[in-house]
């Protein structure tokens, strides 16, 4: 039987309580299915600063590279914020981004029907949504040069960023999207610009030529201003959207209010060899250590592991189902709790979730 090497990097704050409740559900897997996980745990953050000085300790890296997947908690919290702009914990995430070249980001955004009324959006409006953001992570307006602050000669400042996609840049990430289409509803929205950006252009012209090899994916073009109020007006005209970095940032978080809580989301960043599985949620420190934090986004961040870089859909099927099954039976933490429900803590709720799972196989 099979062996999966996964690096698990907790983090900090809730990153360290919801993780292991992930590891555990895993473990069902494991038992159930056969295959073997060899967990190995790595610094990273404000855990790593203290501990070495560097937010992403050569060591971390190391096993990171040698993994077959990653499964990462969250990183900062207040003890660092007035660390220098290098030490601080999230560069330790950015620079793994760079490091892994994870250049596609996939955030889910799914409402699940007993969760309906947790949301901010009208019952009519969120019902039903079930849609996937893939968000270009490595390039665009955050990481184009030039860019900089500079003095001019009558006092005043001037201030620069750069959108700058390559071809070659666009078309990994579109490869991406209709791949990911093609396993849901086969429907793909392209998002950009192209009415005021050169770059949304290029990207426009990209994604299009990239839908010839995808004949069974039905692609259309928005514009992201329209895009932003079809996400909260009628989110269930989508399935999977592709778009840049800035764009995405922000429509993937406006899409997160679809699902009632941070503590329901997860994320995958795919690219070079080795994938990273992550709560869309930080550090949470205003709970951590309560232990009252929702696992079930690092344990759906676990399933998209087993989904995307496994092969083991059927099993990430399962911890999904396990999932629905405890919230359909009344249970929830504290961020999703609602009137007539039973409240749990983090593990006790991963405890419901990983017998649940272990019913499903038997
Ligand atoms: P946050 O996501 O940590 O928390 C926002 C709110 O949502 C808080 O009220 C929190 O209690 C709640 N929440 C989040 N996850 C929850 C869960 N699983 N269960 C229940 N409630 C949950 O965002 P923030 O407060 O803006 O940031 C806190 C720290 O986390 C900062 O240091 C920030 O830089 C860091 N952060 C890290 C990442 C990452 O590592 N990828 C992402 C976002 C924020």
């Amino acid at each position: 039987m099979a062996t999966h090497k996964i690096a698990v990097l907790p983090g900090d704050g809730i990153g360290q309580e919801v993780v292991p409740e992930a590891l555990k559900v895993l473990g069902v897997v494991a038992k159930e299915s056969g295959v073997t996980f060899e967990f190995e745990e790595g610094l990273v953050g404000g855990a790593a600063i203290d501990a070495t000085g560097d937010p992403l300790p050569d060591a971390s890296l190391e096993l990171c590279y040698s993994s077959d997947a990653i499964l990462f908690g969250a990183v900062g919290g207040p003890r660092w914020d007035d660390a220098p702009h290098e030490r601080r914990p999230e560069r330790g995430l950015l620079r793994l981004r760079k490091e892994l070249d994870l250049f596609a980001n996939l955030r889910p955004a799914r409402c699940f029907p007993m969760l309906v009324d947790a949301s901010p959006l009208k019952r009519s409006v969120v019902e039903a949504t079930d849609l996937m953001v893939i968000r270009e992570l490595t390039g665009g307006l955050y990481f184009g040069e030039p860019r900089g602050v500079e003095k001019m000669a009558d006092g005043s400042a001037r201030a620069v960023n750069t959108m700058v996609y390559t071809s070659r840049e666009i078309e990994r990430v579109a490869r991406v999207a209709f791949d990911v289409a093609r396993k849901r509803r086969r429907r793909l929205t392209s998002v950009d610009k192209s009415n005021v950006l050169v770059v949304s252009q290029l990207w426009r012209e990209v994604v299009t030529a990239v839908s010839r090899d995808y004949a069974d994916v039905q692609l259309e073009h928005m514009l992201v201003d329209n895009c932003a109020m079809a996400l909260v007006a009628r989110p269930t005209q989508f399935d999977t959207i592709v778009t840049e970095n800035t764009f995405g940032d922000i429509l993937s978080d406006e899409a997160a209010i679809l699902a009632g809580s941070m503590g329901m989301l997860p994320s995958a960043s795919l690219g070079g060899k080795t994938a990273l599985y992550e709560p869309v949620h930080g550090t949470a420190p205003d709970i951590a250590g309560k232990g009252i934090a929702n696992p079930i986004a690092a344990i759906l961040s676990a399933a998209m592991l087993l989904r995307h870089s496994l092969s083991m859909a059927p099993d990430a099927d399962k911890i999904e189902a396990a999932v629905l099954r405890v919230l359909e039976k009344g249970y929830r933490t504290a961020d999703i709790r609602q009137e007539g429900t039973t409240l749990l803590g983090t593990v006790q709720m991963a405890d419901l979730i990983a017998r649940e799972l272990g019913a499903l196989y038997s």
